[in-house]
């Protein structure tokens, strides 16, 4: 057997740079949560050659403090889980402490941030994570991170990487999930110097609906607004006439977070039951809103999936709230959100 020593750091953090990126839109899933967190009402993203080589994310929320900024590069550094009962109520979408730590070790980072206690703002530069620089920056209030050329220092992952269009339309396909995700904030896509998204930011799912869908699908939607045992359930959902050959356009948000959900699937396609085709699927934008304590978010690096202490009341919740709504459209024409 060969000896056995513990891998450098630099090694170290590349591995650990892995789990939490792995293409462009892990990366501005991670910059965009991080500015939503911060407080913002604009966010705008900029992305070339699908993000590989140029990823812009600017937000105006609450910046970094001089004094935090090298800190917020280092593995676990986080403001937003301080002790091992701040897991139990997750209010943030971000909590790890790893995002910044592990883009900075794949990429050119360079971030340009004030807070509005300070009139001078700082720069922060690295390449994958070496070569620090830290200087002052006249710059607006909150944040701009711009990370190039991507595992530029992991040839190995960088094959991984699929042709650019693809890892374009994975950033576009994330930005949707986002801009729905928070009706409240404006969100902007610029792919290839073309604004691909723009939402209004004005607190209203359909509006937001409108942005990222259109106008053939925001003209045939349900609302839905139900709340059964503390679990809200709101949103839209697609009329009978209008469902689709497939389930890729059911989304669902819990407490702000995007995820993937078999409970919710299944309850919302059990409530359509006798009223779709057989072989077609209903389509929605719900938001399930239910006390932090009772949802695990902290199951998947990615945070695409979470655990709820009981799935009984979420599926009762979206079942009857559907049911109720899609009943409801038998007498009543579904609404028009391009009106
Ligand atoms: P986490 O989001 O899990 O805390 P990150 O590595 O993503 O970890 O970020 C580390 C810290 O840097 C955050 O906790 C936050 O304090 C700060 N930070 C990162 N991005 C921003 C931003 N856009 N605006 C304000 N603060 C930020
Ligand atoms: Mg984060």
């Amino acid at each position: 057997m060969p000896k056995i020593h513990v891998l450098e750091k630099q090694v170290a953090e590349l591995i650990a740079a892995g789990e939490v990126v792995e293409r462009p839109s892990s990366v501005i899933k991670e910059l965009v949560e991080n500015s939503i967190d911060s407080g913002a009402s604009i966010v705008t993203v900029e992305i070339r050659r699908g993000g590989v080589t140029y990823i812009r994310v600017t937000d105006n929320g609450c910046g970094i403090a001089r004094e935090d900024v090298a800190t917020a590069f280092l593995r676990h550094a986080t403001s937003k889980v301080r002790e091992k009962d701040d897991l139990d109520a997750i209010l943030t979408l971000g909590f790890r402490g790893e995002a910044l730590a592990s883009i900075s070790a794949v990429s050119r980072v360079d971030l340009i941030t004030r807070t509005a206690d300070s009139s001078i703002g700082t720069h922060y530069s690295s390449e994958g994570g070496s070569d620090v620089e830290i200087e002052d920056a006249g710059c607006p209030l909150g944040t701009t991170i711009t990370a190039r050329d991507l595992f530029f220092n992991v040839p190995a992952r960088m094959k991984f990487l699929k042709k650019d269009t693809a890892e374009g339309n994975s950033v576009a396909g994330l930005m949707d999930k986002i801009a729905l995700s928070h009706p409240e904030i404006s969100f902007r896509l610029i792919r290839e110097g073309k604004e691909v998204l723009h939402t209004p930011g004005d607190g209203k799912l359909n509006s937001a609906i409108y942005a990222v869908f259109g106008k053939e699908f925001s003209g045939a939607l349900l609302p839905v607004d139900y709340t059964l045992g503390g679990i809200r359930v709101h949103g839209y959902i697609s009329s009978p006439i209008a469902s689709r050959p497939n389930r890729s356009m059911q989304n669902f948000f819990i407490n702000g977070r995007f995820v993937r959900s078999r409970t919710a699937c299944v309850a919302l396609e059990e409530a359509y039951k006798g009223a779709i085709m057989v072989g077609k699927f209903p389509a929605c934008v719900l938001h399930i809103e239910l006390p932090s304590s009772v949802v695990d978010v902290n199951v998947h690096p990615a945070k695409l999936e979470v655990r709820f202490v009981n799935e009984r009341p979420v599926f009762d919740a979206v079942y009857h709230g559907v049911k109720s709504a899609v009943t409801a459209s038998r007498d009543m024409k579904s609404v028009d959100l391009a009106q």
